[in-house]
């Protein structure tokens, strides 16, 4: 299949279809990078990414960003290898610094119901940031179970289950280039 040429062979098979292909996710988060360096002018940003999906955001992000920033890590409860949030949000890894009184903008990879984004905004409020904004590079706005202001988001998706460009299933398709649907298949179906 010509149209699936940027997998690599050995998960083609697993991919249906490819949502958003690598060159339209780097021209929007360069995109997006031109915003946030227009809202930060001046300031000094601390990018808060949230492992391990947003490490592809994350990177490409901060590369295109010209206003300075640092860079730390949250990692938080998720799915496993389920398809369906638990609501349940635990810290796994909190932030190396410190963040009162810094700009902290959250890089995420995708909100779905909003409740792991929700708790984490909260959780970094209480500890007297000068402001936190969220950063999603995927939104699926059907599945919004919380009202949670996302100020900087790349695409809406529909409400299907995507890999690729960071996001897993079981920890596997991270490293894929595009956001892809996958198979029937790789569920048992
Ligand atoms: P929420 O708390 O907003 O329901 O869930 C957010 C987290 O769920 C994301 O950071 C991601 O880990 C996971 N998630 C939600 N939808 C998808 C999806 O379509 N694909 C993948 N791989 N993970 C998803």
């Amino acid at each position: 299949m010509s149209e699936l040429a940027s997998i690599p062979p050995t998960f083609r098979d697993d991919v249906e279809s490819i949502l958003i292909p690598e060159a339209e996710l780097d021209a929007r988060l360069a995109e997006l990078a031109a915003e946030v360096d227009r809202d930060y002018a001046g300031k000094e940003l601390l990018l808060v990414g949230v492992l391990k999906g947003a490490i592809f955001v994350m990177a490409d992000l901060a590369r295109y960003l010209t206003v300075p920033s640092a860079m730390d890590f949250m990692a938080v409860s998720s799915y496993g290898s389920s398809t369906s949030s638990s609501g349940v949000v635990r810290i796994l890894k909190d932030l190396d610094t410190e963040i009162e009184g810094r700009d902290v903008l959250i890089v995420e990879d995708i909100v779905d119901s909003g409740l792991t984004l929700d708790y984490l905004t909260k959780n970094l409020r209480s500890r007297q940031p000068a402001s936190v904004e969220i950063l999603s590079l995927l939104t699926k706005p059907s599945r919004r179970e919380v009202d949670l202001p996302v100020k900087y988001i790349g695409f809406e998706v529909p409400d299907v289950f995507v890999v690729g460009y960071g996001l897993d299933y079981a920890e596997r398709y991270r490293s894929l280039r595009d956001i892809v649907t996958l198979a029937p298949s790789v569920y048992g179906g």
